[in-house]
């Protein structure tokens, strides 16, 4: 991995060594775990659009990548039955669950902790992390191993004389249930404004809240808290006070994918620049309805109609000229046309049916977070499904947390939210990551063994590397299906010529099994936004003489995103075409073999030995390793001694301590953890 912002001309570089730190995902060579149905994570599809002024069909949910997103394990459905806590189990102990199932979720059902199932696993030569799925064999032959009878299948009614006494033990964050269909009641619409800097995003958002946020007790002050609600026409609008697409890919790369419309603002004086392209690339991406906004029409230099003519270079056709997106001339700085964008919003948020079910369990994205001295941790939180209301229990990423209090934009202390409005809430005890999800317990005891839970894993699971796309693996995701496997690609070019000829050329590459999308194609360096924006859309980056901006260089490892350089027009087309064809070199695949915690730093011949305690799996001397301080790797190399007591050894296996020795490496600290691992070539085959 170069460390480093620049890349040589002349040489294909692959800066695909992304190392993921804080998501996880089931080591390369095991299925990847179950995903949530669409449905889960969002409300169901819109029907149709009712109204035919916009004809367009209003965008369906995107189904998002949620295990992949979240540290946490894909929650289970519970069954049926209330669970009895373990002690009461006796002998008669009977674990009725369905798989497949995480192995944090089936350690959580049998009260161990997810490790104890790792290590057993092991011998049955399954290498699993918690994020591991298990079929229900592997999960037969654990059950059995700790005296449980495991129920494949669903209970029969009226089967067995006697009723089974169950050993789940919670704590799971309660699923996303398919909510029936009339307990949904229509929701606040969520809107982000993107564009150009100084088109005028900030003017408009204030604009909007100085006139049209319902004073409150407080005369109506607001405060900024990083979202605001207002009131038009009978309808309740939610705006995220950020304005620009760098939060918005954020928070869809962390797999929050709150926004539900995309308010472009282009001044009418300047017409479209480089971040209004950039703006319409990441809502497209996003399947988001865009609604135009055509700014600064007061000025005497605006040009509206010319506005209208370069979006449909860019894709988007105006209403007005036969098309489907709707443009509105507005003047931030006067107030005309705001009123019409509100109207044209409540429309578009009525065709979308935009609902929730207030009563469900309450679900809410993270939007922001600080700390403040003397006041601890508090978040602006946007509910998504349920009513959020103070004293309730939740758990939000690794952390537990009861709501203490909260506020809403003019920072009055409300009681509950419901779906799609905003509120700062306080009552975490750590400070949350934008993107991450509140979801309530039942209690707080559950809300904290989950936490330990997740944590636990977290611990497990930090190196664990991301598997976004990756061009070598074409063939494997077509599986069996007949269908085309689609190759997405995020091409950044030196300058916009070259950009527009290698898009021709890739698109003219004929496949009958693969099809190529591009998800954007522009000229400049590759900058973070870019990394996160191939993220949340699981593409490859293509740069073609460009640098790639150190913060992407760091997003490009955070993330697990491919990137490929090229300075040789011919290479890059090759490469796509290999790609296409399954021609690719095989790739490299790291599978984790263990765990080991160094509780002593010795001195030895020359330099140090790390006298450590194998926690996990196995230490393997042949194997590589890598030295995790914090969840950061200090350093990544092979193994070079592996000894019990004097004796050098092939392996240590978990629960035995040893001393290792790694390459040249000798500044180890107690209570940095070893991690030993392999790499494979993966053969790719037609
Ligand atoms: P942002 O960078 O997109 O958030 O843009 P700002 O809202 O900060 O606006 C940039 C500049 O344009 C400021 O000086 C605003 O006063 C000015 N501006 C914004 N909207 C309008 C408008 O409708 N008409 C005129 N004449 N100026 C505007």
């Amino acid at each position: 991995m170069p460390d480093k912002d620049t890349t040589k001309k002349g040489e294909v570089l692959d800066l695909l060594g992304g190392k993921k730190r804080k998501k996880a995902e089931p080591a390369a060579e095991e299925k990847p775990a179950a995903k949530k149905p669409a449905a889960e994570k969002k409300p169901a599809a819109p029907k149709k659009a009712a109204l035919d002024l916009l004809s367009r069909k209003p965008k369906k949910p995107e189904e998002k990548p949620v295990v992949e997103e979240k540290p946490a394990p894909a929650p289970e459905p519970k069954p049926e039955t209330a669970p009895a806590p373990a002690e009461d189990a006796g002998d008669d102990k009977t674990l009725s669950i369905k798989a497949p199932i995480s192995v944090a979720d089936l350690a959580a059902h049998m009260g161990l902790k997810p490790f104890k199932l790792i290590a057993e696993l092991l011998p049955m030569g399954v290498f699993a992390n918690p994020a591991t799925t298990l079929d229900s064999d592997q999960v037969a032959a654990l059950c059995e191993k700790h005296g449980i009878t495991y129920e494949r299948q669903k209970r029969e009614k009226g089967a067995g004389v006697k009723a089974p006494v169950e050993v789940i033990v919670e704590p799971e964050a309660k699923p996303v249930e398919e909510e029936p269909e009339e307990a949904l009641k229509l929701r606040t619409p969520i809107i982000t404004v993107m564009g150009h800097v100084d088109h005028g995003k900030t003017s408009l958002l204030d604009y909007i809240r100085r006139t049209k946020v319902v004073a409150g007790e407080a005369g109506g002050i607001t405060q900024h808290i990083g979202a605001y609600t207002v009131e038009h026409d009978g309808h309740t609008l939610t705006f995220i006070d950020t304005p620009g697409h760098a939060i918005f890919t954020e928070m869809r790369a962390r797999g929050a994918d709150v926004t539900d419309i995309v308010v472009l603002v282009v001044a009418a004086n300047d017409g479209i620049m480089p971040q209004t392209k950039e703006a319409i690339m990441h809502a497209k991406a996003a399947e988001k309805t865009i609604i135009v906004a055509v700014n600064k029409c007061d000025l005497p230099a605006a040009d509206p109609v010319r506005v209208r003519t370069q979006l449909m270079e860019e894709g988007l056709v105006p209403t007005d000229f036969g098309g489907d997106v709707e443009c509105v001339d507005v003047s931030a700085a006067k107030g005309t046309g705001i009123n019409d964008l509100l109207d044209l919003l409540c429309l578009q948020a009525e065709v979308l049916e935009l609902k929730a079910n207030p009563k469900a369990n309450c679900r809410a994205s993270i939007i922001e977070a600080r700390m403040e001295q003397g006041k601890g941790s508090s978040a602006t939180v946007i509910v998504q499904s349920g009513t959020l209301k103070v004293g309730m229990p939740f758990i939000c990423g690794p952390y537990a947390g009861k709501v203490k209090t909260m506020l809403d934009d003019q920072g009055q202390k409300i009681k509950k939210v419901t779906p799609g409005m905003p509120a700062e809430v306080s009552g975490f005890i750590e400070t949350p990551n934008v993107g991450d999800e509140l979801v309530e317990m039942d209690n707080e005891r559950s809300a904290r063994k989950l936490s330990e839970e997740r944590m636990e894993e977290l611990r497990q699971q930090r190196l664990t590397a991301p598997r976004r796309s990756r061009m070598e693996d074409l063939l494997a995701m077509m599986g069996d299906s007949n269908q085309k496997a689609v190759l997405k690609l995020f091409l950044k070019g030196d300058v916009q010529g070259s950009v527009e000829a290698i898009k021709k050329a890739i698109m003219d590459i004929e496949s009958e099994k693969v099809e190529c999308q591009f998800i954007g194609a522009a000229a400049g360096p590759i900058s973070e936004s870019d990394v996160l924006l191939a993220s949340s859309s699981d593409a490859v980056i293509l740069g073609f003489n460009v640098k790639v901006e150190s913060n992407a260089v760091k997003a490009v490892k955070r993330e697990g995103v491919q990137v490929k350089i090229f300075s040789i027009v011919y290479e890059l087309i090759d490469q796509v075409k290999d790609a296409m064809l399954g021609l690719l070199e095989p790739e490299t695949r790291e599978t984790v073999l263990g765990h080991a915690e160094i509780k002593q730093v010795f001195d030895v011949n020359k330099g140090k030995a790390a006298g450590s305690y194998v926690s996990d799996g196995k230490m393997l001397r042949t194997a590589e390793a890598r030295v995790l301080r914090d969840g950061q790797v200090v350093f990544d190399g092979k193994m070079s001694t592996l000894r019990r007591f004097k004796d050098e050894v092939a392996e240590v296996k978990s629960g035995l301590e040893c001393g290792i020795r790694l390459a040249e490496y000798n500044d180890y600290e107690e209570g940095d953890i070893i991690e030993c691992y392999t790499l494979e070539k993966i053969k790719q085959t037609l």
